[in-house]
């Protein structure tokens, strides 16, 4: 996924308190699944997507394997599901019903189901469960939009997000990413729409309203995916290409036509594509993150459509976990920099290879601000890279830590041995661990034998554990440089201390990363005229480019220039990516005047908001609630 959450000024987060011994690294605190004792090998689905509703509707069938002989009881995740029957079967006999209690609803975790198994199949190492239900009203992985809320706005839209605990607020099973199964759906929509999953699709399937699939690599449950709208395809090239609604898909076929030359280069560096096909699904604007990397079927946020190209290292990150994150996962979601920020640099990588030195130290250097930015909020127990994580909420963590300052470590890894050496080390580390879910130590015990012993003296295991279990950031990391950033830096100085004119800017010649990077440098004690000159010399409150418009609002909030308030109020309402508006809403809680403007905003925007993205802007230390006499939206439902 990206969604980087850094740059929020803010944030509640709650960490374990108790000592390493009782931690169990290996054990999923997020999932009820007694996966230890029963492991789901396949799942078959058949699901009718209801838009009157806003339901799913239908029946999963859990391929089971009992690992414990003695275990008579299977537990399931689910969230919100209303189950209205189970049946089990073995050796080919026929379907018979079975006894099941759903548990109390723990506010994270959603409800335990707990499937008795019957006498005759105490001696079955092999069975079938099947799970007829419906998805509950606030089910948090789906999205329905009507159609106001798409590009065309004729036809509803939906789609799902799994991660990192919602898959089992749309299917009952082992919702944990140590668990891996292959899968088959059908799905069926009204006939105009087409149906799309994390699987085998097919760009010239009829619009039948009936649409099959099959997924025969296994894949955790975080990546198992649904959407249907009025979409339609174009080709990139052999086995890439873009879906989305028929008013995008020309913009959408532009930006993202390096998503071919992409993947091969990436086969270059970390070893063959092992999925198949490789397509976009572009989102409409409610889409809560930057990307998520469903197998086959990356879904992306319309806020990168710049126009310039500017913004697909979005598509390079989301590419990259084809190998870190889908390969090779997180055993559970403490280990997530695993995956993000393996990922964050291998997508540096690919954008140097397509783009060039300059452009991928720029985004690098962004990156590793965000990392300094986020070790000043996020509290100390959780900086580790693989820390304690057992209490909480998983789509909070570590705040964007896991991404930025796992990327640290593997620039300084390259930088201890070599580029090449270091490539080849993570090609085989793909290799070796592909299609498995691993902990931090079983990293660590990889890594220390498959390169810090090889090549004795560059770097050590103890260093690395600094990394894996300690706060902050360990001496000798190799920190990013960019020549172009650090000269926006450098200008921004100039013009606020009056050695420059805002006419003499060289804002035409950055690029934007650098405008970003040259907005970020703006001293705290500009006065409100040189804001005023500032957003008239360089149109920031009508930036098109996000990351431009996000930097901008955010000092628009932090300082209280409000001249520029009906545009950051736009912007809020136009995308609803956490990562674009939740630093925004953060700065204007803190400004220390606007927090009932920002819940007035909040209030009418967030029917354009995905649950997720309500959830992540309410788990902000919202004063709202002092303000407002307990109507915050804590309060509130959604
Ligand atoms: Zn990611």
């Amino acid at each position: 996924m990206l969604r980087l959450l850094i740059g929020g000024l803010v944030s509640a987060l709650v960490f374990s308190a108790c000592s390493r011994d009782e931690y169990n690294p290996a054990h999923d605190y997020f999932s009820f699944a007694n996966s230890g004792q029963f492991v789901t090998h396949h799942l078959e689905l058949d699901l009718e997507v209801d838009f009157d509703q806003q339901t799913l509707g239908g029946s999963a069938v859990l391929h089971m394997e009992r690992l414990d002989p003695g275990a008579t009881i299977i537990v399931l995740d689910s969230r919100g599901l209303q189950i209205s029957g189970i049946q089990i079967a073995a050796g080919g006999l026929e379907l018979k019903a079975v006894t099941f209690d759903v548990g109390e609803t723990d506010p994270v975790k959603g409800e335990a189901i707990r499937i008795y198994l019957p006498e005759g199949f105490h001696n079955e190492t092999e069975f079938l469960v099947k799970i007829e239900y419906q998805t509950g009203p606030d089910a948090s992985a789906l999205m329905w939009l009507p159609p106001e809320l798409t590009a065309g706005g004729e036809h509803p839209f939906m789609f799902t997000q799994s991660q990192s605990i919602h898959a089992r607020s749309w299917v009952p099973l082992q919702d944990t990413p140590a668990v891996r199964m292959t899968f088959d759906a059908t799905i069926h929509t009204p006939p105009e729409l087409l149906a799309l999953m994390s699987a085998n699709n097919d760009p010239l399937a009829p619009r039948s309203g009936e649409y099959h699939f099959s997924m025969p690599q296994p894949i955790p449950s975080y990546l198992l995916a649904l959407a249907v709208g009025n979409i339609w395809f174009q080709s990139f090239g052999e086995n890439t290409g873009v879906y989305t609604e028929p008013e995008v898909l020309p913009a959408a076929a532009w930006e993202f036509a390096d998503t071919q030359a992409m993947l091969d280069a990436a086969e270059v560096l970390y070893g063959p594509y092992q999925w198949g096909r490789y397509d976009l699904l572009i989102l409409p604007p409610s889409f809560p993150f930057g990307g998520m990397e469903n197998p086959r079927l990356s879904f992306i946020t319309p806020s990168v459509l710049a126009g310039d190209r500017s913004l697909v290292s979005m598509i390079a990150h989301e590419l990259a976990h084809s190998w870190s994150g889908n390969l090779v996962s997180n055993a559970t979601w403490r280990d997530i920099w695993l995956n993000e920020g393996t990922t964050s640099y291998l997508e540096a990588r690919l954008m140097e290879v397509l783009y060039g030195k300059e452009r991928a130290d720029e985004e690098r250097l962004l990156t590793y601000q965000g990392l300094l930015e986020g070790l000043e909020t996020v509290p100390a127990e959780m900086q580790a890279l693989a820390p304690e994580f057992q209490f909480g909420d998983p789509d909070i963590g570590q705040d964007g830590l896991e991404y930025s300052k796992g990327h640290l470590m593997l620039e300084t890894l390259e930088a201890a041995f070599g580029r090449d050496t270091f490539d080849e080390y993570l090609a085989g580390y793909f290799k070796h661990f592909e299609f498995q879910a691993i902990t931090s130590e079983q990293f660590l015990d990889f890594i220390d034998t498959r390169l810090l012993q090889k090549y004795p003296g560059h770097y050590s295991r103890a260093q690395i554990e600094q990394w894996l279990y300690q706060p902050g950031i360990p001496d000798g990391a190799v920190v990013p440089t960019s020549s172009s950033l650090e000269e926006a830096v450098a200008i921004a100085g100039a013009w606020s201390s009056g050695e420059r004119a805002v006419a003499e800017l060289p804002a035409e010649d950055w690029s934007p990363q650098a405008m970003v990077a040259f907005i970020n440098a703006l001293p705290a004690d500009l006065s409100q005229q040189q804001l005023a000159e500032l957003d008239k010399k360089l149109g920031l409150s009508m930036a098109g480019n996000v990351e431009i418009a996000r930097a901008w609002f955010i000092q628009v909030a932090l300082r209280k220039y409000r001249p520029a308030y009906h545009q950051m109020d736009s912007y809020l309402n136009r995308y609803g990516r956490t990562r674009l508006i939740k630093p925004v809403y953060a700065a204007l809680l803190a400004n220390g005047e606007d927090s009932g403007l920002a819940w007035a905003i909040f209030t009418k925007a967030r029917a354009v908001y995905h649950p997720l993205t309500i959830t992540a802007i309410s788990s902000l230390a919202w004063s709202f609630g002092q303000q407002q006499a307990g109507d915050g939206p804590e309060s509130g439902s959604d």
